[in-house]
This record gives structure tokens, sequence and C-alpha cells, in this order.
């Protein structure tokens, strides 16, 4: 696995809708030292376009440190970087790469997919439209979203961790209905300027990449190394979720486990006796990354020694 010294950046990029939980903190470690090890900067962005619980960030970033994942330079925050959606959008437009779509998502679940097209993909119902079709639905009041018009059902990534990936590409939304720009676009965006030449983030992602990717040559953006992590998930096979029991660092303190102990956890998760981030770093080797997600029992994940 390629982990030459490189002058690029990886990146967290957290959404701050809440605490983070146990699986944030692994994929965040991870993260840290896919780029550390590889003599990568490593950047901290809030995505606060969507699903923003106030002081989330904050808190997220004091769950950051103090399991000892430290950044280069001031975090960004999204919603500071509007103009350089709009540009992005406005070159895609230029190109005649857009159009507006006055879909509900209920028209869309019900829409059959194109007939060539990815499963689930947009199947393109507003492509077509002829500008009286278009001002008779703007005369409605419907509201449009932005989409891009793809000329591909799909597009190959390389990841580090599942190789060769090829999968679907659609009509994905660029700015949606209510005018913010859309995750798929804003990531690409970031990304490339922000100077990120390597992903780190969980598996559910993967899916998304290849739009991301393709995205990013429309651009004419380099599009980053890629590693998809495996997810934490809860006993019964589904992702992690608050109420599973004491999933955040304040959880775990409240149960009398420090930071070290859940960096602690998270090592031996990833087949390490380690303690600290800078342990982790020393003996990190991306090649043996567990494929399997790690799966967390319902409650009390682990205790101090000497508790029952
Ligand atoms: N804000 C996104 C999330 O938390 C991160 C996406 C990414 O890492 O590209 O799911």
């Amino acid at each position: 696995m390629p982990t030459s010294p490189s002058t690029g950046a990886g990146r967290y990029a957290p959404s701050p809708s809440g605490e983070l939980h146990l699986g944030n903190l692994r994929t965040a470690i991870l993260a840290w030292l896919f780029a550390r090890t590889t003599g990568r900067d490593f950047l901290l962005r809030i995505d606060d376009l969507d699903r923003v619980r106030p002081g989330a960030a904050e808190l997220q970033l004091d769950d950051l440190a103090a399991i000892g994942i430290d950044w280069d330079g001031p975090v960004v925050r999204q919603s500071d970087r509007l103009a350089r959606y709009d540009r992005a959008i406005a070159t895609l437009a230029a190109a005649g790469r857009t159009y507006d779509c006055f879909c509900t998502r209920r028209e869309i679940q019900q829409a059959a997919t194109a007939p060539h097209g990815p499963m689930g993909a947009y199947p393109g119902t507003c492509r077509h439209l002829s500008d009286a079709e278009r001002a008779a639905k703007r005369a409605e009041g419907r509201p449009a979203a932005l989409r891009l018009r793809a000329d591909v059902d799909d597009y190959p990534i390389t990841d580090l961790l599942h190789g060769e990936y090829r999968g679907a590409v659609d009509d994905l939304v660029l700015r949606r209905g209510d005018g913010i720009p859309a995750y798929n676009l804003t990531v690409v965006v970031d990304d490339a300027e922000q100077g990120v030449d390597q992903v780190v983030r969980g598996d559910d992602l993967l899916p998304s990449t290849p739009r991301q990717a393709y995205l990013a040559e429309l651009l004419g953006l380099a599009a980053p190394q890629y590693a998809h992590v495996p997810l934490v998930l809860n006993a019964e096979g589904k992702r992690l979720a608050k109420r599973d029991g004491a999933v955040s660092l304040s959880d775990q303190r409240a149960l009398g486990n420090t930071p070290e102990d859940v960096v602690a956890a998270i090592a031996d998760s990833l087949g390490y006796d380690a303690r600290t981030t800078t342990e982790l770093r020393e003996v990190f080797d991306p090649a043996r990354i567990p494929a399997k997600p790690w799966i967390l029992e319902p409650i009390g994940l682990f205790r101090p020694e000497g508790c029952p």
C-alpha cells in the first residue's frame, strides 16, 4: 500500500449534528494516522451546511483534541465558503452541464429508474423539459433544485482498501431546492481547494465516491486518493447510534473511562496495543486495517478495571 512521503493533506470533515460517537472517533483517528504517517498535513473542516446543532462543532473539536488528534491551520467551515460553491456551479452551468429539477422526493421515488440508468438513480424526468414546460413549473411556484447533466452512468475510482471500484453516477443534485449547495459538490470543491489529496472516511460513503470523482473531472480538479474504512456497528449490525449506550466520549467519561481508555479501545479494535495516538502513529500499518466493521455490544462498551 502506498505510504510514501507526500506534501498533500488528509482531513476529517464532521457534520456538526451532535456528539461524535466511537465510530466517528475511530474514523477520525484513522484519517489522522493515514495523513501523519505519510507526511501529510491534517485539516479539520466542519460540514455545516446541513444538520447543524448549535454548539456541536465546538464539542466535536474538543473531543478530537482530547483523544490526541491535532490539525494544521485554522478549522474551516463550509458556511464561510459559499462563494466557492457558487463559482463551481457557475462553471458547470456555463458548460451546459446543469438543469433545473422540479421533482419532489416522492415523485422521484415513484418514477421508474431510467431504462439504462443505475438502480435508484434519478430517472432524468426534468432533464428534457422544454423552456415552456420549465416556465410552467416555475409559475406553479415549485422550488427547483439544480442537477448535473451527467453523461456517464458509472465511473471508476481506486480505493486503498477496496481496490478498483466502479459505482453509479446519475444526474446528482448540485444545489438543493432551498438554495443550499449539495454535499457531493461541496466536498469536491473543498478537498481540491484545500489541497486535500487523501480522503479517509467511513465506507458508507464509498457508493457516493464515483459521483464525486466524476464531478472533480468535470471541474478540472484532481480526485484525491481514497481510503474508505469500515464502520462501527451495533450488535444488530446497524450503524452505531446514540441509543446504543455509552457511545460518546462524554458517556465514557461518565462511566469513569478517560480519553486514553477510549483510544486504547479503538486501538484494540484495530489490532494494536496502544493508549495514545502518538503510540499508534509509531506502529500504524494501513495494510493491517481490519476489513470487517467493529461490532460494539449494546451498553457499557468497556469499563475501568475492577468494575463488574
Ligand atoms: N460531513 C460528512 C459526514 O460526516 C463527511 C463526508 C466526508 O468525509 O467526505 O458524513
